[in-house]
Parts: C-alpha cells; sequence; structure tokens
C-alpha cells in the first residue's frame, strides 16, 4: 500500500514546509496541481494556453483536465509509494475522482491532514508577512525584531495603509510579496477556501478520513502531530 496523503488548509497554515517535512520523512513526491499548471506556460499548444487564460483569470480548471494531469503524476515512477497532495482536489467530482482512481489500482487515500489555523490568524501571517531580498522572513505581528515597520497613507486614502519596512537601523526595504500587499486579496483567498475547501473537508470527514492538526504551533510541532497521525494510521 501506498501513503496518499492530502494536505489541505487555509494559505499561510503552512502547507507547503509540512509538505518539505513529509517529502523527507516518508520519501514520497510533493505534488501541486497549481504547480503543475504553472510549468505549463512553457508549453505552446491549445491547452497550455487555455489552462493559462484560466489561472490569469484566477477561475479554475475544468475537472477533466485536472482529473488527467494528476493521473499522468501519479503514474510516474517517483510516485509509486505514493504522493502528497496540495491544491488537490478542490471539488466534489475531483475528490470522487481520485478515490476511484486508487481503487481501480488497488490502493486508497490514506489520511487527509487539515492544518487548521483561525482565520484572522491566517490573514495576520500574510499581511504582515515581509521579507529580505535573500528570503529572511519577518511577520509585524509575530515576528517583528531586527525590523522596522509603519503604515503610511495609501496614495488614493484606500484602506488600509500601505505597510512600508526595512531592516532596523539600515535602508534596506524589506519586500512584501505581490500577493499579501493586498488586504483585499488575501481576505478573497480565504473566502475562496471556505467556500471550495470546507464542503471537501466534511465530504471526507463522512469517509473517517480528516485528521484535525493544530496548525497555530510551531513548525516543528505541527510536523509531529503529522508525523504521529501518519504513523498511527500505516
Ligand atoms: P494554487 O497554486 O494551488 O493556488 O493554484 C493556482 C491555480 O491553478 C488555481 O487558481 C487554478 O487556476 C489552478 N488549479 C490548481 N489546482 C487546481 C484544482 N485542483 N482544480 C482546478 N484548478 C486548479
Amino acid at each position: 500500500m501506498g501513503l496518499y496523503i492530502i494536505l489541505m488548509g487555509v494559505q499561510g497554515a503552512g502547507k507547503g514546509v509540512q509538505a518539505g517535512f513529509i517529502q523527507k520523512e516518508y520519501g514520497i513526491p510533493h505534488v501541486s496541481t497549481g504547480d503543475l499548471f504553472r510549468a505549463m506556460k512553457s508549453r505552446e499548444d491549445e491547452l497550455a494556453r487555455r489552462v493559462q487564460d484560466l489561472m490569469s483569470k484566477g477561475l479554475l480548471i475544468p475537472d477533466d483536465v485536472t482529473n488527467d494531469i494528476v493521473r499522468d503524476r501519479l503514474e510516474q515512477p517517483d510516485a509509486a509509494n505514493g504522493v502528497i497532495l496540495d491544491g488537490y482536489p478542490r471539488s466534489r467530482n475531483q475528490a470522487e475522482w481520485l478515490q476511484a482512481y486508487l481503487e481501480g489500482r488497488g490502493e486508497k487515500l490514506t489520511r487527509v491532514l487539515l492544518l487548521e489555523l483561525n482565520l484572522f490568524e491566517a490573514f495576520k501571517r500574510a499581511f504582515g508577512r515581509v521579507s529580505t531580498a535573500e528570503g529572511k522572513s519577518y511577520n509585524i505581528y509575530s515576528n517583528a525584531e531586527g525590523m522596522e515597520w509603519e503604515f503610511v497613507d495609501h496614495p488614493e486614502k484606500a484602506y488600509p495603509p500601505q505597510l512600508t519596512a526595512k531592516l532596523a537601523g539600515t535602508d534596506t526595504v524589506l519586500i512584501r510579496r505581490a500577493d499579501d500587499a493586498n488586504a483585499h486579496s488575501i481576505i478573497k483567498r480565504i473566502d475562496t477556501y471556505l467556500e471550495t475547501t470546507m464542503p471537501l473537508v466534511e465530504f471526507f470527514e463522512g469517509e473517517g478520513l480528516v485528521a484535525r492538526i493544530d496548525a497555530s504551533r510551531s513548525i516543528a510541532s505541527v510536523s509531529q502531530q503529522i508525523k504521529q497521525v501518519i504513523d498511527a494510521t500505516r
């Protein structure tokens, strides 16, 4: 039996970091459908163009296209012992397709790990995050030592004011990710999570597959919780 793990959680819950942990600990690849679709950018065919168009509008890719790309990925040699799925499934149809597909291969889903984080905390993790050009990150709410920050009025007096930050005692400006710099787009992402992911959590709960992980704790503690759940399931 392979290890088929679905990782779910609001943006900021630490899915990327924990996928890295699981990958290292259990030797199964991290499969992110968002990454698979982004990798199609260099292709010139009709399907790749359609995917690009939908992604640029923030729309979901049709289920049949998405299921096909997942099947191709699951059939690669490095996925022979299972995978960590991230960003997939995103609809009931995808969830049912995945279960039927695995069943057809004599496999089944091992666990759905739900990284639970209070949504205001998730907002602050994204909104308050700044980093150096080298990638060292800070947060105005939780990790502000060594930096200076202030809110400056928005040019159009829009709310909230803009956050500017620099390394303490220097002129080195700290950078915000474009998608974090806008409070409205963070809230939109949280809304989308509530609309698309929460119904799937209910679905998988009905199948007895969901394990709730407290994602407000330290990275190491979250990894520990994940390891306990996986080891108890295998
Ligand atoms: P992500 O990086 O997971 O936020 O995904 C980026 C984009 O890829 C999404 O906005 C969708 O356009 C597309 N995408 C990723 N995963 C899926 C999925 N499971 N179903 C449909 N579209 C997806």
